[in-house]
């Protein structure tokens, strides 16, 4: 089959692969009909997230079941699914505590207790390394999905599969950053991150109740789009003080709920690339600093950017000084598909709108090249194999 292979940094390429085969009697192998490139991917792609040997990537796709394992009880031939980023057992002592990213038995070789930046990690997730258990990713014709009774969701017929593609991951993800951020209505959020996945946090912040969202980056393109898609007040850090202007709409006291969008890959100055050098660092925790700042005393800090490295200089004493609650991790995904499952299928939240470019899984390069650039007014990539 044909998928999108990481090579090493920056080099990918469509290569003919062997197909995946059923490994274990709980499998499935999908055949895949949409599959998206998530901002995670360019973690892995610009060598922040290494990964030695070569690895299909992709953990956002959707298709149609062609295999079934011997054990499978829900899934049958021909049933279109949606699959969840992360490879949870559904049985584990995290599962049962509906931390499906926290999964006991997906990551055999790299999973334990410590979190470490090379070693015991969380649980598999699909096409994201080989400290996430090295699984085969969705970038790709067919993929072999493990304890297919656990992830999979049937998608409805009325439902095309752009509509629910966003389902596997950006949208629970958005949804996920409010749970943490305890919105449940008449809250001011301030997302930092105007990608995919804080649009979908502004959604999902609006579609709670949220009485005033901010949407915060440094791209006019990515503003302008969701000021189109959303409510949220939008704000171009670079040419405005965001934190002021976020601050000065909440009666001097900042956000009550920030969001950090962004992750490691956050834009770095010149200082900041120094200070890599100097802490033997990589990345920067730049959008974390500024949601210490915006968010209120006593507020809640939402992290859903993906971090890897220790960081020194964290201000710690600014957490402490205004008594946060810092909350991390990947999307719960399994915990909320059902029910974003049904908000889609009932037209009241949309995700596909962010879609700005649909291109054949043959160009999958060229559409990292692209969505990494932030070139063409790119926004959100999806890839038909
Ligand atoms: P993206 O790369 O498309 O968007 C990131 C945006 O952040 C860009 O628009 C960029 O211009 C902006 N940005 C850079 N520095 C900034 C700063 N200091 N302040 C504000 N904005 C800044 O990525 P995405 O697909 O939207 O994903 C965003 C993050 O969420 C990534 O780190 C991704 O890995 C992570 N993610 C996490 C989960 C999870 O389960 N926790 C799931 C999906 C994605
Ligand atoms: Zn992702
Ligand atoms: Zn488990």
């Amino acid at each position: 089959m044909k998928a999108l292979v990481y090579h090493r940094p920056k080099g990918v390429s469509v290569d003919t692969v062997d197909d995946p085969r059923l490994e274990k009697p709980d499998d499935v192998i999908v055949r895949v009909t949409a599959t998206a490139i998530c901002g995670s991917d360019l973690h892995i792609y610009n060598g922040f997230i290494p990964q030695l040997r070569p690895l299909v990537l992709g953990h956002e796709f959707l298709g149609v079941v062609e295999e079934v394992g011997g054990e499978v009880k829900k899934l049958r031939r021909g049933d279109r699914v949606l699959v969840p980023f992360c490879i949870a057992c559904g049985t584990c002592f995290f599962c049962q505590k509906d931390l499906p990213g926290h999964c006991e038995r997906s990551n055999p070789e790299r999973y334990g207790p410590e979190g470490g930046i090379l070693g015991q990690k969380g649980g598999g997730l699909f096409g994201y390394t080989d400290l996430y258990g090295g699984y085969a990713g969705g970038q790709a014709e067919y993929v072999r999905v493990p304890f297919a009774d656990v992830g999979p969701r049937k998608v409805p017929d009325h439902l095309t599969d752009e509509q629910a593609l966003f389902l596997t991951d950006i949208l629970p993800t958005g949804w996920t950053a409010m749970d943490w951020g305890e919105v449940k209505g008449g809250e001011s959020v301030a997302i930092f991150g105007c990608g995919p996945v804080g649009i979908m946090a502004a959604k999902c912040a609006l579609f709670r109740g949220a009485r005033r969202v901010f949407l915060v980056d440094r791209e006019d393109y990515r503003l302008h789009r969701a000021r189109q898609l959303t409510d949220a007040f939008a704000i171009n850090y670079e040419t405005e003080d965001a934190v002021d202007i976020i601050r000065s709409m909440t009666g001097g006291r900042g956000a009550d709920v920030c969001v950090d969008a962004v992750g490691l890959e956050a834009h770095r100055t010149p200082v900041d690339k120094l200070s890599n050098l100097v802490h033997g660092q990589m990345g920067s925790i730049q959008a974390l600093k500024m949601c210490l700042s915006a968010v209120r005393r006593g507020g809640i800090l939402s992290g859903v950017g993906v971090y890897g490295m220790p960081y020194d200089n964290f201000p710690l004493g600014q957490a402490f000084d205004k008594g946060l609650t810092l909350r991390f991790g990947q999307a719960l995904v399994h915990k909320y598909v059902d029910q974003l499952l049904g908000l889609v299928a009932e037209g009241k939240l949309r995700a596909d709108d962010v879609i700005s470019h649909r291109m054949p899984l043959s160009e999958a390069p060229r559409a990292y090249e692209i969505f990494n650039a932030k070139r063409d007014a790119c926004l959100k990539v999806v890839l038909l194999p």
